[in-house]
């Protein structure tokens, strides 16, 4: 087996109480610590159809079109990331997993999937997934919408993957600059000017 994905030496595969498995700390982990790297082989959203539907839960999106899938026949370590509505990781550019705060021995390692998942652009996949995650910020639903919700792009400001981050921030940027259009004074005397030329 070719592993196409590197995994911090302190985080192991292990039986998980919300999500068959997980990946747990065997060890402190400092804040921003690099937990994992993932690899594997780029393709386009609609060309997940076509790896064994086994391994098609273990894609992640790395932009609106592609998604990083199992280079493998088999599911790496990487894949077993769980998702949380509370998680203690997030991303650094689209394929480095950092932790987002300390990380004590035993704790799972989760991140929140609104972190990576977006609407695709040229396919009809729409993402969606139930979660009972049990945290208290709970969404229960989690979908390719998430992103946009103002109390998640606070929370994980700067752990979102990089094409979402910049999507958060063309967006923030229009929004700015609506907000200066609409306050932009014009001298009295401008109109007058215009006119007389
Ligand atoms: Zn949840």
């Amino acid at each position: 087996m070719t592993i196409s994905s590197w995994l911090h030496p302190h985080l192991e595969k292990r039986n998980s109480d919300t999500e068959g498995h997980g990946i747990f700390a065997r060890a402190d982990i400092r804040k921003d610590e690099r937990l994992a790297i993932f690899g594997g082989k780029i393709m386009l959203i609609d060309d997940m159809y076509q790896i064994p539907e086994e391994l098609q839960r273990f894609t992640m999106q790395i932009e609106e079109r592609f998604v990083l899938g199992p280079s493998g026949t088999v599911a790496e370590d990487t894949d077993f990331f769980n998702h949380s509505c509370c998680p203690n990781s997030g991303f650094k550019g689209q394929v480095f997993l950092v932790a987002m705060r300390d990380i004590r021995a035993g704790e799972e390692i989760t991140f929140d999937y609104a972190m990576t998942v977006s609407e695709s652009v040229g396919s009809d996949m729409v993402f969606s997934l139930d979660c009972a995650c049990g945290s208290p910020l709970c969404r229960k639903t989690i979908t390719e919408q998430d992103w946009m919700l103002p109390a998640l792009q606070d929370r994980y400001q700067g752990y979102f993957s990089q094409y979402i981050q910049d999507k958060i921030e063309a967006r923030n940027a229009a929004r700015a600059g609506e907000l200066a259009g609409s306050d932009v004074i014009v001298p009295e005397n401008e109109t007058a000017v215009l006119l007389s030329r």
